[in-house]
């Protein structure tokens, strides 16, 4: 299998198997971050668990404490795999505006009224109240989740570093899902849980790291509000730090208006 002469004799299936091999033995602390995040997405069997217990909590099923406890628990573990698979710290001063081609001024910027985090629990799950969150609208008056001005998708990007942590891929209409199509990263420089919903699609998987302008989602209409018509299109985003197992609502309108821009490429 190693001379040149076997090389044009080698099936599809030998190379598929060799690739993985060779994918395999690589040291991982030298991938990428992306190639990183999907060669060893499987493994981290934490993230994995805090996904199904996020599951559990958005639709109470678990008792506040016992869901406490283990949030205490999963994310050190985490943290821990988060930084040996490469996953590095980007302080506050590094943090990317997270929906491409805007500002806190062009996404509807109100100087925070909509930030309410007064009565909000985590551990209610679906059945939350407050509005802990930013949300972050783009140029769509057709409601068809395209930016008016290029007729495309806009794309979600991760703020902060980190490493994803749940996601929800499907929803449909008839759901009573507020969050829609969402996204849970751990940010493990400001350990803190970092919340994007309202998603049109998701381009991440549980267990990916990512660093701050990494594209994540697109913007999207999917949620028990944000679909009806009345809805302008946006991306909510919550930021919540966590002590001792317990997901606080923190305001980050300052981060959010120093934020950096990436501008719209028109990336497929
Ligand atoms: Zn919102």
């Amino acid at each position: 299998m190693n001379g040149k002469k076997s090389w044009p004799l080698l099936t599809a299936v030998q190379l598929s198997v060799g690739l993985m091999l060779f994918t395999a033995l690589l040291p991982r602390v030298s991938l990428s971050a992306d190639i990183a995040g999907s060669a060893v997405a499987q493994s981290c069997e934490a993230c994995q668990q805090f996904d199904r217990l996020n599951t559990l909590i958005r639709d109470r099923k678990i008792a506040k404490a016992e869901a406490r406890k283990e949030v205490r628990a999963l994310l050190p573990v985490i943290r821990e795999y988060a930084v040996h698979h490469g996953a590095g710290e980007y302080p506050r001063g590094r943090w990317v505006f997270p929906v491409e081609g805007l500002t806190m001024k062009s996404a509807g910027d109100n100087r925070g009224a909509d930030y309410v985090p007064s009565g909000y629990d985590y551990f209610d799950g679906n059945a939350h109240r407050g509005h802990p969150a930013y949300d972050l609208f783009i140029h769509d008056r057709r409601h068809d989740s395209l930016d008016d001005r290029t007729g495309r998708e806009v794309s979600v990007l991760s703020m902060t570093g980190g490493i994803v942590v749940a996601v929800e891929r499907e929803w449909d209409t008839r759901s009573r899902l507020r969050g829609g199509k969402y996204i849970w990263i751990y940010d493990i420089s400001s350990e803190a849980l970092v919340y994007y919903a309202h998603n049109r699609e998701i381009l991440v998987g549980v267990g990916d790291i990512v660093k701050p302008g990494d594209t994540i989602a697109k913007v999207g209409r999917t949620g028990y509000n944000a679909y009806k018509k009345r809805s302008p299109t946006h991306l909510h985003l919550s930021f919540l730090r966590v002590k001792d197992g317990y997901p606080k609502p923190e305001n980050i309108y300052r981060e959010l208006m120093r934020a950096a821009t990436v501008p719209a490429n028109g990336s497929p």
